[in-house]
């Protein structure tokens, strides 16, 4: 069984939720996985957030503009006059709850609870639209066997025996409709995989079943070889391993959420990444084959920031990085760049949530310099630091201020840390030079 992930576009319009009809209406058995239609999350976000900050009216006006939205979406999608008026009592429910919401006081639950509406009211929609249409599917709530431990990782055993059990109480059913996104925490919770989390639903899903193979059906032909945000004339990537797909996710390429590939490539189930609007595009696919030596794709990830961690007693000091790893660690707080000299070592972290914790406790042991708006750039492709095209590198980008370079750490990635401020000159100079063959 194939699992089909479908993105907040895909879901978006009439005319878009009529390809993920056509697409998935091919007589095999399938999961789809759903996001919420595009815009939706962010205004829950928006909504969640006026909560918090007390800010009840601005939530109530925001939560009757969004009902509109909906109910404009059912009118044009669901003629059939039963149906409509089904979907149109069910989106009246989650809106009087985003009312009684904003009565209430803020707590991440709450928030969680907010979130969580995104995907179920899309789910719902489009399952009675298949309806309407004659396909038949079957709704599979995601919190009936999504579910993270302390760690926040999916609780695999758990996911793989309920689902596996779910699907058996509903064995003769063809397409099995679930929510991307949501799960329920280690106390029984809603939560959620974090934003863009459906893609890592769909993998998730996808091992939990010994899937054939995963579909990201999203908004664009695959995987470019630049970020098409900021630079023009990008290209989609046809064949890319897990771990350059792995790189390119947790650098910045917004395709795909940086935890995608981990559930799958393990065992080795291939993911595709294909356009909904284009389906006939080629697309992407993920597997555990490497292809061609060479820089393949550029990623760019914001909100960097750069602590330079200087000390004199550094100098032949054993044990000073595990003083400063450990102090890392005690705050949770992941580090991905990393380099040293004789007197002082630079690093990065993309979390800030306990920097100001973890500054003092490094101020303990060494001078500290914090530089914020930083951007790390991540080259990625198969044994690229040991090809031709690397060592033009420094040429190409000899009036960019690099302030990191990692290089070595895999065979696969390097990285350079840069101000944010040079982000798109820096990624289309490279985009020139490595992709479209302009000479220096
Ligand atoms: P969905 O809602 O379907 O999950 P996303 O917006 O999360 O879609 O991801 C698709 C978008 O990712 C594209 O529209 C594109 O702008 C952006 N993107 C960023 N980097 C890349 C890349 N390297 N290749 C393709 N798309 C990228
Ligand atoms: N709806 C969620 C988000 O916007 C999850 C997703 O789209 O993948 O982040
Ligand atoms: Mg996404």
């Amino acid at each position: 069984m194939k699992v089909l992930k479908f993105g907040g576009t895909s879901v978006g319009t009439v005319e878009n939720i009529n390809n993920v009809k056509n697409i998935i209406n091919d007589g095999d058995k399938k999961i789809v996985v759903l996001s919420a239609m595009s815009g939706t999350t962010n205004h829950l976000v928006s909504i969640a957030n006026d909560i918090k900050e007390k800010k009840s009216n601005d939530a109530i006006e925001k939560i009757n503009a969004l009902h509109e939205t909906y109910f404009k979406v059912v009118d044009a999608l669901l003629t059939n006059t039963f149906l409509n008026a089904e979907v149109k009592e069910y989106i009246t429910s989650v809106f009087n709850l985003l009312v009684e919401s904003t009565y209430k006081s803020y707590s991440i639950q709450l928030e969680n609870l907010i979130l969580a509406q995104g995907e179920l009211l899309s789910t719902f929609m489009v399952n009675k639209f298949l309806k309407q249409e004659g396909v038949s599917s079957t709704l599979l709530p995601a919190l009936d066997f999504m579910k993270i431990d302390a760690e926040k990782d999916p609780d695999s055993e758990y996911i793989k025996a309920r689902l596996n059990a779910v699907l058996e109480a509903a064995e003769d059913v063809q397409i099995y409709i679930t929510q991307g996104f949501i799960c329920l925490d280690k106390d029984g919770d809603i939560s959620n995989l974090q934003r863009g989390g459906s893609d890592y639903t769909a993998t998730i899903v996808g091992a939990a079943i010994n899937a054939e193979e995963v579909q990201i059906w999203t908004d664009i032909d695959g995987m470019h070889n630049n970020d098409p945000r900021y630079v023009e004339n990008t290209k989609p990537i046809s064949n890319l391993s897990f771990d350059e797909a792995a790189e390119l996710a947790y650098f910045g390429a917004k395709i795909l959420h940086p935890q995608t590939v981990t559930p799958v490539r393990k065992i080795n189930i291939p993911v595709r990444l294909k356009s909904t609007m284009n389906p006939d595009a080629y697309g992407t696919l993920i597997d555990g084959n490497h292809s061609e030596n060479g820089v393949k794709a550029i990623a760019a990830k914001d909100n960097i920031i750069a602590i330079k961690i200087k000390s004199a007693r550094m100098l032949q000091a054993h044990g000073f990085l595990k003083k400063v790893f450990e102090i890392f660690e005690a705050y949770q707080t992941s580090i991905d760049m990393i380099t040293t000299s004789e007197v002082a070592v630079s690093l990065t972290i993309d979390d800030d949530k306990n920097l100001d914790k973890i500054l003092v406790e490094l101020e303990k042991i060494a001078t500290i310099e914090v530089d914020k708006n930083q951007t790390i750039i991540c080259l990625v492709g198969h044994s690229i630091v040991n090809h031709e095209e690397t060592y033009r590198l420094f040429k190409i980008l000899q009036d960019v201020k690099i302030r990191m370079i990692s290089y070595g750490g895999s065979n696969n990635n390097i990285s350079l840390l840069i101000n944010s401020n040079d982000k798109i000159k820096t990624l289309s100079k490279l985009n020139d030079y490595l992709f479209e063959l302009v000479t220096l």
